[in-house]
Order: C-alpha cells, then structure tokens, then sequence
C-alpha cells in the first residue's frame, strides 16, 4: 500500500492491479481510512461499485475493520458510513416498493412525494402520501443518521424504526458522510451525477473497484439507442403532454404563463424545487451545460411540443431505412435542421425544456413518459457535440438478417469524455482491479496521467493457483475457436473431451465458459449429439447461464447446492456474460475454470468498428493491441472468479491455442503470469490431466495458513515493527 499512500500524498490519480480474492478492498479502505483519521482536510471517500452485491461486500469489510478502529483508537475512529442505492432497494413503502422494476418503484415514489401532490394533500385527506416521507421531511435537519456502517438493510431498518424515509434520508446524509459507497453511475452518468454527487467537494479520494471494464461503463453513460418502440412511445408521450397543456390552458392558464415568463428569463429549470421533485439531471458533462436562456421558439409549451413531433417524425423517417447508415454528427444535426427545420441550439435545450415542463404540467408517472426522456436526451447530446460521437442506423441486427428490428444508436466513441470531469474534480482517483493488464492502456483510453501505476503479485503461502494453457486436444489436434476451426468437430470433440476428463478428477464445482451464448448453444448440442454430455452427467450434474437472470439465478443456487452436498456440478457459463463479471466461484463452488477460446468481440459490429477507428485516429491505439487487450481481460476475469482468497485453490485452464501466441498471454496480468511457468504452456489434454492430478495432491496436504519464512502472510505486530523500522513510508 506504499504505492498508494504515494498517490494520496501527491494527490494524483492511480491504477493498482491487485489480484483478487487476496483482500483488495480492506487494504485499500484501512489505508484510505487511516488517511483520513491523520489528516481531517482530507474529504471523504466515496467509494464507487458495480453492482449492489459488491457494495454490501464492501461494507460488511468495512463494519469489521470499523470495529477494529474503534476497539484501537476509541471514539476519534468514529465513521459514518453508507451505501446509497436506488429506490427499488432502499424504499420501505411495501405498495411501492413491491412494483417489478425501478423505473416504477421511482414513478410510485413521486406520485406520492411530489411537491404539487404534497399541496394538494394537506386539504383532501383523500390524496394520498407517503408516511414515511411526511414523518422524515416534518423532522427537518433533525434527521440524521447517528455514526455507523449502514449497510442498506440496515438504512432499512433504521427508516423502518424511526418511520423516515430511509432513501430520501441517505441522499440527505451523504453530505455528511465520511465514506460513501456506490454504484459507478452516480459519478459517470452525468443524469444521475447532477443529482447526487454534485456537492461532492474536491479534496474526496474517489475508488473505482473492480474498474477493468470502467471505459465501457463510460461509453454506455452517453450513448442512446432509439428504437421503433421508442418513437411510439414518444408520440403518445407528446399526444398525452399536448391534451395536458390544453387543459391548462382552459383551466390554469397562469401555470403555463409563469412558465414562459420564467424562461424568458433565462430560467430553464426552477432554483426551488424540493429533493422529492429533483429527479432527471441534464445528460451532458458538467462543464458543457450552458447557462443561457431557452430559445425563444421552444419556450411556450405548444411550440415546444411541435418541435418534439417533428423530431420524433424525422427520426420515424430515418429507422425506415433499408441500408446500413454511419453518419457524424455534424452532418446529421444539419440535416435534422433541414428536413425538419430544428436547429442545433433547439436540439441543445430540449433536455432542460422537457424537464420544466414535465414540472409544469405536474406529471408524476415519469415511467410512462421514458420514451420522450430517450428522444430528449439524444437531442440534448447531438446538439452538443461535435466529435467522439457517431450516429449508426442499421435496419437489422447484422446476425440475423431476416428479422427487421431497426435501431438508430448515438454510440460515444470516446471513453475519456465521461470520466474527464471526475478526474479535474476530485483530487485523488483510484482504479483497481484484478486484471488492469496491460496497465499502460488505460491511461491512454482515459485520457488521464496517472501518478502511479503498479501491478501487484499475489504473496502466498503455497502455490495455490494453477494455470495452464492448453493448445491442443487428446488428439494432439490444435484446440481453438477461431472462426474457421470453431465448428470442426475434430475440435468441437477434443473440447468435449478435455471437459470429461477434467471433471472426472475435478472434484466438486467446474465452470467452463464460452466465447458467446451462439458458440455455447451449439457446442453443448455438439457434445450431446456425441454423448460427451451424457459422460460428463455420470460424474457431475450440469447447469446452463441463460440470458435470463431470474433462470441463470436458479441456476447458480442449484449449482451450489450440488457442490454443498458433495455431488459435484458444472457450470457453464459465457464470457462477458453476469457470471463472469460478479459472481465468485470460490473454495468447492470453483476448483477448476476452463476459458473455452478467446473471447473477442464480435469484430463486425458498426460500433465496435467505429470505436477502433476513433481510438487509432485520437490515441494511436491499434486496433489489434486493442482487440487483444479487450478479449484477454474478459478471459482473466473470468478465470478470476475462481480464487476469492489466499486459503483458496484454484486451477485456471486458458484452452486455445492462441493462448500460446506471446502477444496474448503478456496481456495477462501479472498475478496469473508469475504462476505460469513453461511446464504450463502448450499442453496437451493429457498433459494437463496430469498436472491437475499432481496438484490437487499436493492442495490436498495440511499447511501452514500464516505460512512462515519468506512465504509469511499473517503478519505480527512484531513482524510489522520490524518492517516499520525499514521503511520510511509511514
Ligand atoms: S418516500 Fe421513500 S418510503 Fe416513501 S415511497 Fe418514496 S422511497 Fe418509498
């Protein structure tokens, strides 16, 4: 952690590639936290995640080390300490929060806690509210968290208690807060930013975990897709506001005047609106927001409206395409200013207009009015920008020809955009992960100089991690998924056959993952067609990742259950796909994880293909340096999954033979390389039976967990005085 005190001290940005399952995330919140408890300038953490599951983790380490803290240093250790979530998982309102999705959960949500239906409650009993709500806002700045590690169950449980609403009571309590914990989008989408994580000061140290996929994750942040379903539902969207406006018109026609008279001064959104009402941010970065006033022709609502139906109409024409359509942005918005007379500074404004609109016109189902949202928001970015953008329109998707399914999708280019902010603001940011390899292109695709950035190795007290790369079958044949081998039933057999006889010296869980769901589906078919499935069944039950999250989910739970009772399972699983990327297969749940292929991207897709032009044109990233670095850290991370710590074991079977080619396997990180050695390269089926024999064997002896020697982990208090006394770090 020397390198990070280093970064924290020069109060610059870092990368850290740290192997995972070897305790990551408590030694960067002990060192992180002690840094706060030396130095009360510093800000606070916030600590960002990708998935809910990977925040309650991190804060159950949290509550540990907190406890540890506070037992050594007594009450200055005191911390508040959340995790902040969306409605659907923070909300105690059994009628709302039992809606199936969270666009729902939030439209529930408003309907009772909008300021205007708030009004209108206070003389009609009959309206309803939200109780919880009513009692958190009637207490004012009384409500507060008293100091803690709240997990969101336990933000649950305390709103329950105290009857407060305990989403709108973290949002609140975050300003507060001296670490914050959660998902990515609240700092790289600029719609949930602005709400959140505006008053977030600079001196915060900012951790992205788990961050090898955070270029993706940024691009998705400014990217739309608009479908034929989309234009549907924005036409009935603009059909519905135009039948509201009329009403008002006859009924509250002062309403819509304020409105314009607001705009005229140059007021696109309303300084005052209550927390309960703040609930869309502008889509575009922070800096590029203009502060000026809403054109005059889109400020009274029936203008704005016929602005929206020729935009919708325009973009209906463009989807009837029968080719395929790149366009920049430039060229596009000037045809939008052609064909149906909307100008760029039009196009700007439309996100910040529809939102007072919406506001005006009091409309509080805000999940059926999403649609004219994803049209606005395009809008808003196209006026915008002008380069790492582009426009493609294609009539069907380019794998299945036959079916129409057209799609007009506004795909960011450029990863660097969405993350550019956080890093001018924040004054540390670190990103970490257990595959980060090679370390050199992140900087590059983020735009960013890191002060430091390292690679760890993994200090262990045995060799407890096996991988090996396998580059032909039983046969001797080679083993790839190269396009013109993948369906070569030599191959598809000789893979059928590796997995048989892994799992009949394998004991317990095995995870084999594919390129794609296409590849898996056929193989699988293959293999049953030749009765390798049957084989494999005799020793191991077999379970299958669907697409589906609710099956997948049953799935998984079914497959630990064989593993607990001791009949063995396999899983398969695809690379890319919601098991790769959060779901641990630690101890028996994962002794043996065999990487079928390479997983590339599927290299003919328009915006794959408009992403490396851009990336060879602005940061002279080939597009095979970036191919590879792409496939290799899926295949690391999924290979990953299986050691979750260092009492852990673990085998790692990387089966293609382009494994083999030094260009791929140098762009493995670090921690996998060093246990690579030659006697794992370029084997055989048989050959890697015969390893994993010898190493289950040897896994199988009783050691020694705090190992001893240069292999020593668990460290003393003597030990770290010894080390104090080397080192001047601390
Ligand atoms: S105010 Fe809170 S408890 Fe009430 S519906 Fe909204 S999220 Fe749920």
């Amino acid at each position: 952690m020397v390198e990070l005190k280093r970064a924290l001290d020069a109060k610059g940005h870092c990368l850290l590639e740290m192997p995972t399952g070897t305790g990551k995330t408590i030694t960067l919140l002990s060192l992180i936290t002690s840094y706060q408890f030396s130095d009360p300038t510093v800000g606070k953490l916030i600590y960002c995640t990708r998935t809910v599951h990977e925040m309650e983790k991190v804060l159950a380490e949290l509550r540990l080390l907190n406890d540890y803290q506070q037992k050594e240093l007594g009450s200055t250790a005191k911390i508040l300490a959340l995790g902040l979530s969306s409605r659907k998982n923070l909300c105690i309102n059994e009628k709302i929060r039992s809606a199936n999705s969270r666009e729902s959960v939030d439209a529930g949500c408003r309907k009772l806690t909008a300021s205007w239906v708030r009004a209108v409650a206070v003389d009609n009993p009959h309206i309803e509210t939200c109780p919880f709500f009513e009692n958190y806002d009637k207490q004012g700045a009384e409500a507060i968290l008293p100091p803690g590690v709240y997990t969101l169950q336990e933000l649950r449980s305390f709103g329950k208690s105290k009857g407060w609403c305990p989403y709108f009571l973290a949002r609140h309590m975050i300003q507060f807060a001296n670490i914050v914990i959660y998902n990515y989008q609240y700092l790289l989408d600029p719609k949930v930013a602005g709400i959140i994580s505006r008053e977030m000061q600079r001196e915060c140290i900012v951790v992205f975990d788990e961050a090898h996929n955070i270029d993706n994750v940024c691009i998705e942040a400014l990217s739309v897709n608009i479908r034929e379903q989309t234009l549907a539902g924005a036409t009935r969207n603009i059909t519905k506001m135009t039948e509201i406006v009329e009403k008002f018109k006859a009924s509250d026609a002062n309403r819509l005047r304020a409105e314009y008279n607001r705009l005229v001064e140059g007021l696109a959104q309303r300084s005052d609106l209550p927390i309960s009402d703040t609930w869309i941010a502008n889509p575009l970065l922070p800096d590029d927001i203009v502060k000026e006033a809403v054109p005059g022709n889109i400020r009274r609502a029936e203008h704005f409206l016929s602005v929206l139906r020729r935009l919708v109409q325009y973009l209906k024409i463009r989807l009837r395409t029968e080719d395929v359509e790149t366009e920049g942005l430039v060229p596009f918005v000037a045809n939008i200013n052609t064909q149906a007379g909307i100008d760029q500074k039009m196009l700007k404004f439309c996100y910040d207009r529809l939102h007072s609109l919406l506001v005006t016109l009091e409309i509080t189902d805000t999940d059926e009015f999403l649609h004219i949202q994803t049209v606005c928001d395009f809008a808003t970015l196209i006026g915008t920008y002008n380069h790492g953008f582009s426009i493609i329109i294609e009539p069907f998707d380019e794998r299945m020809p036959d079916v129409p399914d057209p799609i007009l999708q506004l795909s960011c280019l450029d990863a660097s955009l969405a993350i550019k902010p956080v890093f001018q603001r924040f004054q540390s940011v670190i990103i970490t992960s257990g595959t980060l390899s090679p370390i050199d292109l992140y900087p590059r695709l983020l735009n960013f100089n890191p002060v430091i950035s390292q690679t760890f190795t993994m200090s262990l007290t045995r060799d407890c991690l096996c991988p090996m790369v396998l580059t032909r079958g039983s046969d001797h044949l080679p083993l790839s998924t190269k396009f013109d081998m993948r369906s070569d039933p030599g191959v598809v057999r000789n893979y059928g056959r590796l997995l048989l006889e892994m799992v009949a010296v394998v004991p317990d869980g095995v995870v084999c993952f594919f390129v794609s769901y296409s590849y898996m589906d056929g193989i699988i078919n293959s293999w049953n067609e030749m009765g390798i499935l049957k084989d494999i069944m005799q020793h191991k039950l077999v379970f299958i990742e669907t697409q589906d999250v609710v099956e997948t989910t049953l799935a998984l739970d079914n497959y630990r259950r064989a593993c607990d009772c001791g009949r063995g399972a396999v899983f398969f699983s695809v690379a890319r796909g919601k098991v790769a990327e959060g779901i641990d297969f630690d101890r028996h749940y994962g002794r043996l994880v065999i990487m079928i292929g390479v997983p590339f991207q599927y290299t003919l897709s328009r915006i794959l293909r408009a992403r490396l032009d851009y990336l060879r044109e602005t940061f002279q990233i080939k597009e095979g340096d970036f191919l590879t670095f792409d496939a290799v850290r899926q295949a690391a991370q999924c290979v990953g999954r299986v050691i979750r710590s260092k009492a852990d074991y673990g085998m790692m079977i990387f089966a293609d033979k382009r494994y083999s080619r030094h260009d791929k396997r140098s762009k493995l990180p670090g921690w996998i390389l060093s246990h690579l050695g030659d006697a794992h390269l370029n084997l055989s089926t048989d050959m890697a039976l015969h390893i994993a024999r010898e190493f289950l064997r040897r896994m199988a002896q009783p050691y020694d967990k705090a190992g001893s020697g240069s292999k020593k982990t668990l460290l003393s208090q003597e030990d770290l005085e010894k080390m104090e006394g080397k080192t001047d770090i601390f």
